[in-house]
């Protein structure tokens, strides 16, 4: 929907800017009626009506070729006549008797003027020098004339003339025209007569259309070429800054010379010639790189390139060679040009077919200068009226592209944003994934660390007594080994305790044994080492203990044994063992031996009727 939103705003713009551009120049405008020409070196003009027309003085014209007739010496035997507006040798090779350097005079005698209306003339560029007389007055001129080539100057940049008050209704305009370094010369474009008022006004128009045409190129460009030197990246803000740049230094130099007039600049005319046709001939360039950065996957850098080659050597050309031979070949770089036009429209239409982002939008752009080209045939061949829309066909073109272009930059910058967007939230999730991640591998690894303990209790301990089991109580042993306090190992082994088992079941026997192990268990010391060596045979290590010590202890083990009960087997009698004891030091006797030693010890009391102990 949003999309839509600023399709619709570009084409308003578009359409917008098309309307106050293209028309605006020519508002108020009336050219020369269509049947109106002159004939045989006389215009009548006696129908007009000066407030509403401006009058092209176009027809035949009489001539002089070869000399710079001063108008008083004018007279009309030696003159032919020529159809103006026209070169005097056709850039497409006329039949023209005439060569491209030389001078000429033409003159055109105006009958049905009013006395009392000042009138003027609107001069166009002609790019020779030139000087204009009515009723042998000087109105105007431009450059330097003269029969002597070498003395002529030319000049540029469009004049108007006041003319002198009509006498009988009558003006007769002498022009002489002096070429030296241009291929052609003559009066190639229109002249146009009209109140003075009105073709003041007319200048000033167009004066100040072209000065705002030139500055928003230029304005464009500008902003175009910072944006890339902001980011040289992404190209297309540079092709399309040129494109503008090179239009806008066109127009601004062209016609009425807004840049020159405005900083009251003198610019040579031979470098100002060179510089019209250098930035007409750079145009494409900078268009066919503004369209490959458009549509990158359709045209590739080496076209590109090789399609820029005869217009930048043509530019090359224009700025070595001598004027008279750039300016010859003007046919050819206007076919260069053409051939331009018709590349970038190929590429266009397949960057339709192909429906590439933006391309509906530049083709209508284009279509802008394109009607505006259409308009200004017409208006040469006097189907239309005003002035040529060209400058404001290129100037919305240039305008539509900009902003589609900045467009584009804003929805690249949405893009962006919305990316990176995207990515934090991501990036978010992840880090939530991860440390719930974590912290289930933190809880698993809590729980195996537990298991593992619990698997190495179970390892251990003997379950039914809550002491060391075999394995274990040997290991502790080894380890012990070195110690360096006195220890006393006792081995314990029940008195008869099958009987149990057969007299009241294994059941009975085992709550023996678990009534044993708890005893054990709460007569041991900090140090103390138990275990169950296997079936009713135990094993201890008392630490820190001597002789005495485990006589002592074993007393008060068969203290306990006495008052053990068991209250599911009352007649069980009491519990009685048969004790050996060691006594030594782990650092210089080896365990093995000391429990032996127990062990034979126990075996004794055994044989000597149990119940009781005996020392090794
Ligand atoms: P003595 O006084 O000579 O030591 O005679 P005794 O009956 O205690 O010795 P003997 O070695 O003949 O018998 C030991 C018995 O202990 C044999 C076995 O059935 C019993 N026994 C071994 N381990 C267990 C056990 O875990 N539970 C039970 N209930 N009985 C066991
Ligand atoms: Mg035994
Ligand atoms: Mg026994």
């Amino acid at each position: 929907m949003q999309a839509l939103g600023t399709k619709f705003i570009r084409f308003l713009l578009l359409i917008l800017f098309s309307c106050l551009v293209l028309p605006s120049v020519s508002l108020g405008q009336d050219a020369t009626p269509p049947q109106l020409a002159a004939e045989n070196g006389y215009m009548d003009l006696g129908a007009i009506d000066w407030s509403n027309h401006l009058i092209r003085l176009d027809g035949d014209w009489s001539l002089i070729w070869g000399s710079l007739v001063p108008p008083e010496q004018w007279h009309s035997g030696i003159a032919r006549v020529s159809h103006l507006p026209h070169s005097w040798s056709s850039m497409l090779g006329s039949s023209s008797d005439m060569p491209g350097q030389g001078v000429a005079s033409y003159r055109l005698q105006l009958s049905g003027l009013s006395d009392r209306e000042r009138m003027g003339l609107y001069i166009p560029e002609i790019s020779t020098a030139f000087r204009l007389f009515a009723n042998r007055q000087l109105v105007a001129s431009g450059g330097v004339v003269s029969e002597n080539l070498d003395e002529i100057k030319a000049y540029s940049g469009d004049q108007w003339a006041l003319l002198p008050a009509s006498v009988g209704g009558k003006v007769t305009l002498v022009l002489q025209v002096a070429n030296a370094k241009h291929f052609s010369g003559g009066a190639w474009q229109s002249l146009t007569l009209g109140k003075a008022s009105n073709i003041a006004e007319r200048f000033n128009r167009m004066l100040v259309y072209e000065g705002v045409v030139a500055g928003l190129m230029l304005i464009m460009a500008l902003l175009l070429l910072l944006e890339f030197a902001v980011d040289t990246r992404d190209r297309a803000g540079l092709w399309l800054g040129l494109f503008a740049c090179v239009l806008g230094l066109r127009i601004s130099i062209s016609s009425h010379g807004a840049l020159y007039w405005l900083f009251d600049f003198n610019f040579p005319w031979e470098w100002h010639i060179r510089l019209v046709y250098i930035t007409m001939l750079l145009t494409p360039v900078f268009f066919f790189g503004w369209l490959r950065s458009c549509y990158p996957r359709d045209i590739h850098r080496r076209t590109l390139v090789i399609l820029s080659i005869p217009y930048l050597a043509s530019a090359l050309l224009c700025l070595a060679l001598e004027i008279a031979w750039f300016t010859a070949l003007l046919h050819i770089f206007s076919l260069l040009i053409l051939a331009s036009v018709l590349i970038g429209s190929g590429w266009l239409l397949r960057a339709l077919v192909r429906k590439r982002k933006g391309a509906w939008f530049l083709t209508l752009g284009l279509l802008c200068p394109a009607v505006a080209v259409v308009h200004d045939v017409l208006l040469v061949n006097r189907e239309v009226q005003g002035e040529p829309w060209m400058y404001g066909g290129l100037v919305v073109f240039v305008l539509a592209q900009s902003i589609n272009f900045l467009m584009f930059r804003v929805w690249q910058r949405r893009q962006i944003e919305s990316l990176s967007r995207q990515l934090t939230q991501a990036n978010r999730e992840l880090e939530i994934r991860v440390s719930e991640r974590t912290q289930d591998l933190k809880d698993k690894a809590e729980a195996l660390q537990n298991a593992n303990a619990q698997l190495q209790v179970l390892a251990n301990i003997d379950a039914l007594t809550g002491l060391l089991n075999r394995r274990a109580f040997i290991e502790q042993m080894k380890q012990l080994t070195g110690l360096h306090s006195q220890v006393a190992m006792l081995w314990i082994d029940l008195d008869k305790f099958k009987e149990v088992n057969d007299n009241f079941g294994h059941a009975a026997g085992d709550e023996v044994l678990r009534q044993f192990g708890a005893l054990l268990r709460s007569l041991r010391r900090g140090q103390d080492r138990m275990g169950r060596l296997g079936g009713e045979e135990f094993a201890l290590l008392l630490v820190d203990c001597d002789l005495d010590g485990a006589q002592r202890f074993v007393h008060r083990l068969f203290e306990c044994l006495k008052d053990l009960q068991f209250t599911e087997w009352p007649e069980i009698e009491a519990v009685t063992a048969s004790v050996g004891i060691s006594v030594g030091s782990l650092r210089h006797d080896r365990w093995e031996e000391l429990m032996s030693a127990a062990d034979h010890a126990m075996y004794e009391v055994k044989h000597s009727g149990r119940n009781g102990f005996r020392v090794a």
